[in-house]
């Protein structure tokens, strides 16, 4: 991607070039890009070629004889007045803002929206590139930051070259331009010498190096509990953004006004959401669950928010124990609407539901109930990022990997939570020394094992089939 910004004119220009592999020998290929970006041309070893567009999407004959195996290369140039942000990162764009020196201060975002709003590609979760360069050039004075690492800076056009060696999600790519100074720190990490750099704009400098050393307590937290940061190659890195924050691959977006809380507030209503800066520790924690471990489908999307928001009580579980996690866990709970399922239908490009994120991060501690191993649930995680390096999953892959953790069958325990919004009821009675107990308002073959205490003996339902609706199952358990 090479391009130059020039937020005077809100006005944006420049190529993309794609590079890929023939998998079947087709003549036409699928550019997307949004209106009101135009596509000026496209052109294949120096040709120009046509193309018919259907809305966003552009498919684009090829004259060259696509044969399966050969690596070919398409240039798309493309120009306009991109959409402009209203609510970033929530709606996407551009966000054409300026600092308080007015200077500008310009950034983009786009998930859900797709990254077709600020770059020709191909505008799909399942298909990472394997690498990209994304060079952009900058009104004179200002920097641009992107993912992955600076490679050079031209200096007559004020263009900077950034390169990700990893693959990365389409709506990870980023533009960010201001009137940044840089400071940055070597981190010892599970993997070795961790770059860990910090953008931010000029005036916040003193500010952000406090707020920010939160950074390498959150790194410390997170390789505990997922394993090596996925992206060492690529460096991490802190930008600061004119809107709240965005999980922008190995360059996390910042705007949370260097303060605890998100926006200074806890969302989970206990204390503990004020320990901590929620930008920093959310949205670096989807460096593991959303960059390394992507969605294929946005319908999934808890699997990235369901994680995140459950990271945000590992780092609190972390730094003050077990009962604090619990604590805020519990706090969050209380947003949990379950007025509809948290996966949304596929290949539509629906995002899933709100409740992905308290609710996602409730599934899964009660997930580690089941479990019952607190070490096998931090090598579970740590198997996670492991079993899916830089790859795009399904909700499905993931729920059976959980399972496979541990003893029994719980695929009916996923799909209960995640595909439908029926909260189980365990109703019990005891007579004569018989226990019986049941669940209701659960899907058929509902099981979840559970901890009682009768008289203050504590008894585990743990591998019990429990999960006929309509009959009272008996136990005599004295
Ligand atoms: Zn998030």
């Amino acid at each position: 991607m090479d391009i130059s910004v020039d937020p005077e004119e809100k006005y944006i220009s420049g190529t993309n070039t794609i590079r890929y592999k023939v998998l079947n020998n087709n003549q036409v290929l699928q550019v997307d890009l949004q209106p009101p970006l135009n596509i000026d041309n496209i052109t294949q070893d120096g040709k120009t070629l046509s193309f018919e567009s259907k809305g966003n999407a552009h498919f684009v004959r090829l004259e060259k004889m696509q044969k399966e195996g050969d690596f070919n290369e398409i240039v798309v140039h493309y120009s306009g007045h991109p959409k402009e942000a209203v609510r970033a990162p929530w709606d996407g764009g551009f966000s054409w803002k300026k600092d308080e020196n007015g200077k500008h201060f310009v950034a983009t975002s786009c998930q859900g929206l797709g990254a077709s709003v600020s770059v020709a590609q191909y505008d799909h979760m399942y298909d990472e590139v394997d690498s990209m360069l994304i060079s952009v050039q900058a009104p004179k004075g200002l920097m641009n930051v992107s993912n992955g690492r600076l490679r050079k800076v031209d200096e007559n056009t004020n263009t900077y070259h950034w390169f990700v060696s990893s693959p990365i999600n389409n709506y990870g790519v980023n533009v960010n331009i201001g009137d940044y100074v840089h400071f940055g720190e070597s981190y010892k990490g599970e993997k070795g010498k961790l770059d860990m750099d910090y953008y931010v704009l000029r005036d916040n400098l003193e500010k952000a190096k406090e707020q920010f050393q939160q950074a390498p307590k959150m790194m410390e937290a997170f390789e505990h509990w997922f394993g090596p940061y996925p992206f060492y190659e690529d460096s991490f890195k802190l930008v600061e953004v004119p809107y709240l924050g965005m999980e922008h691959q190995s360059s996390v977006t910042y705007g949370n006004q260097y303060g605890n809380g998100y926006l200074g507030r806890d969302l989970s209503g206990t204390g503990w959401g004020l320990k901590f800066d929620y930008i920093i520790i959310h949205e670096a924690g989807h460096e593991w669950f959303a960059n390394n471990i992507t969605y294929k489908d946005i319908a999934d999307m808890w699997v990235h928010e369901g994680f995140t928001m459950y990271s945000e009580s590992l780092y609190i579980e972390y730094y003050y124990g077990k009962e604090a996690a619990a604590e805020y866990l519990l706090g969050i709970r209380k947003n949990i609407r379950n007025d509809r399922p948290l996966i949304d239908p596929y290949d539509v490009n629906k995002a899933g539901y709100g409740d992905m994120y308290n609710k996602g991060a409730n599934i899964l501690h009660t997930f580690r109930q089941i479990m019952d191993d607190d070490e096998k649930w931090r090598a579970t995680l740590r198997g996670l990022n492991e079993e899916f390096y830089h790859e795009t999953v399904t909700s499905k892959q993931i729920e059976n990997y959980l399972d496979d953790q541990v003893e029994g069958d719980f695929g009916t325990f996923f799909d209960q939570y995640l595909r439908t919004a029926n909260i189980p009821v365990f109703e019990y009675e005891i007579q004569d020394g018989i226990f019986k107990y049941r669940y209701t308002n659960v899907i058929d073959g509902f099981k979840m094992p559970l901890k009682i205490k009768l008289d203050g003996t504590p008894y585990g339902l743990s591998h019990l089939s429990i999960g006929n609706k309509k009959r009272l199952k008996e136990t005599i358990y004295r």
